[in-house]
């Protein structure tokens, strides 16, 4: 017998997000929408829903979709939005930001997943997704600015390129801290004066942010 994906992406949403806490309703929306098996290797399709982040193709992560779902619901994106991500890896994150954002640019280092992910988000039929291979440390200057940064990596700090790349009003939602370590979810706010608001959420476990503005 097949796995029943629509039946387990239901409760995922229920279990691990509502139940959570989770209750901005774009953001559960595209929750509901994107088919994370579609993401996961072939020999890992079967955890497509289970509670924790997962192996892709070389060494990288999907992440655990609680702590998407936190990150999203921090960066209050509009429909009219324009958002970049740092760290496309199988792309699923871009998918969701997709559901919601007008526009989503999304950046990888690493030439096999970009390539992969950028085949299937075309496959899967998203128009409103760029993406592109290079270092995201350095943000995306072509596009800019961007109403929201998802930095889908951990890093030691905010890479500066992205405070600048993002529109005033804008948040940028970032790990910062260790490296192979605990990091902490911070959330930037960019406000009219053009200084800097910094909000602490959850703690959490990221691959590296790897590039000129962060670790080597
Ligand atoms: N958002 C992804 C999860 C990404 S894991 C998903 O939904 O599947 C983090 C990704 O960041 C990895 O694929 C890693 O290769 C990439 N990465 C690390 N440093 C980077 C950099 N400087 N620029 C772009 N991507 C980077």
């Amino acid at each position: 017998m097949g796995i029943d994906f629509e039946q387990l992406r239901k409760q995922m949403v229920e279990e691990q997000l509502v139940k959570r806490g989770i209750d901005d309703e774009l953001v559960l929306e595209a929750f509901k929408k994107v088919k994370r098996e579609k993401f996961l290797p072939e020999n890992n399709k079967k955890y497509a829903y289970a509670d924790g982040a997962q192996l892709i193709a070389a060494g990288q992560t999907i992440s655990q979709p609680y702590i998407v779902a936190v990150m999203l619901e921090a960066l209050e994106i509009e429909k009219t939005d324009s958002v970049l991500e740092i760290g496309t890896g199988s792309g699923y994150a871009a998918a969701l930001l997709a559901e919601i954002a007008a526009e989503v640019y999304t950046i990888e280092r690493i030439e096999e997943l970009a390539v992969q992910a950028e085949e299937l988000l075309k496959k899967l039929g998203y128009q409103n997704i760029k993406v592109k291979l290079g270092d995201g440390s350095l943000g995306w200057e072509e596009f800019a600015p961007y109403d929201s940064i998802l930095v889908s990596a951990a890093a030691p700090y905010v890479p500066q390129k992205l405070i600048d790349q993002l529109s005033v009003g804008g948040k940028i939602v970032i790990p910062v801290g260790e490296r192979n370590k605990v990091q902490r979810l911070k959330v930037i706010t960019k406000k009219f004066n053009g200084k800097i608001k910094a909000k602490e959420l959850e703690y959490v476990r990221f691959v590296p942010l790897i590039g000129k503005d962060s670790w080597r």
